[in-house]
């Protein structure tokens, strides 16, 4: 297989609202330019300083529902009472591509994920106290009051879920976790599997050498 062919890596992340993923993805993104983020669909309300079609596409539960029914999603979830789901078509065309796919999805999502790409890599990032979520979700200042406290009741139930991950990063210091998910990417891409296909004819050089 050459390396035009060459799929590119799925890595799901989750993570408690608040925990920081949204963060750290985006300057992931900075960081390495072989990295894509799939933009979700949503019935959620826009925050503001949002932008449709960057930050998610934002959509009616009419058209969402009439879009579980084509089958355009890979996965769908409800969380918090709304719909998010990943778009099936952007995720299979860009990873065929060869370029590595993130998506910033809930537990159920990846559930579904992981059972349709098992080879996909799963990655669960927490805040390093309940406290320090709670702040985190407060200081943000995008939820309402409830919605918060509706947030910080779900995050118990997304941390049972952690150990169905590969990895697990704790976001304190924000700079140590970064450095620690580009060296997850990093690794994956100096995998065996990966590697051997990239470097097959330098190792069969090397097998046949004198
Ligand atoms: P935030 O994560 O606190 O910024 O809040 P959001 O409202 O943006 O997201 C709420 C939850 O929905 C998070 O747990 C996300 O991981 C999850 N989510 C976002 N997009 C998707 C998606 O496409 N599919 C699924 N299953 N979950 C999603
Ligand atoms: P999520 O997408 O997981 O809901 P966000 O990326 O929106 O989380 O982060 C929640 C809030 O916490 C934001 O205001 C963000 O700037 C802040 N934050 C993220 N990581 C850290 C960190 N390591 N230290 C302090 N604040 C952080
Ligand atoms: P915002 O606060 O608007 O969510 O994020 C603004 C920018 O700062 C984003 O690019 C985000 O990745 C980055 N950022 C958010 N929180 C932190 C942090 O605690 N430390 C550092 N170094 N950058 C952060």
């Amino acid at each position: 297989m050459n390396q035009a062919t060459e799929q590119g890596t799925l890595f799901v992340i989750s993570a408690p609202s608040g925990a920081g993923k949204t963060s750290l993805v985006s300057e992931m993104l900075r960081n390495d330019s072989r990295l894509g983020v799939s933009i979700s669909h949503t019935t959620r309300a826009m925050r503001e300083g949002e932008q449709d079609g960057v930050n998610y596409h934002f959509v009616s539960r009419d058209s969402f529902e009439a879009m579980i029914a084509r089958g355009d999603f890979l996965e769908h979830a409800d969380v918090f009472g709304n719909y998010y789901g990943t778009s099936q078509v952007w995720v299979r065309e860009t990873l065929a591509k060869g370029q590595d796919v993130i998506l910033e999805i809930d537990w159920q999502g990846a559930q579904q994920v992981r059972r349709l790409m098992p080879d996909c890599v799963g990655i669960f990032i927490v805040p390093p106290s309940a406290e320090i979520l709670r702040e985190r979700l407060t200081g943000r200042g995008t939820d309402a009051p409830e919605v918060v406290e509706r947030r910080l009741l779900e995050a118990r139930e997304e941390c049972r879920h952690a150990v169905e991950f590969d990895y697990l990063v704790v976001n304190d210091v924000f700079e140590n976790a970064l450095t620690d998910l580009l060296a997850i990417v990093r690794s994956q891409r100096l995998s065996m599997n990966r590697q051997r296909n990239r470097h097959g004819e330098l190792l069969s050089g090397l097998m046949a050498a004198d």
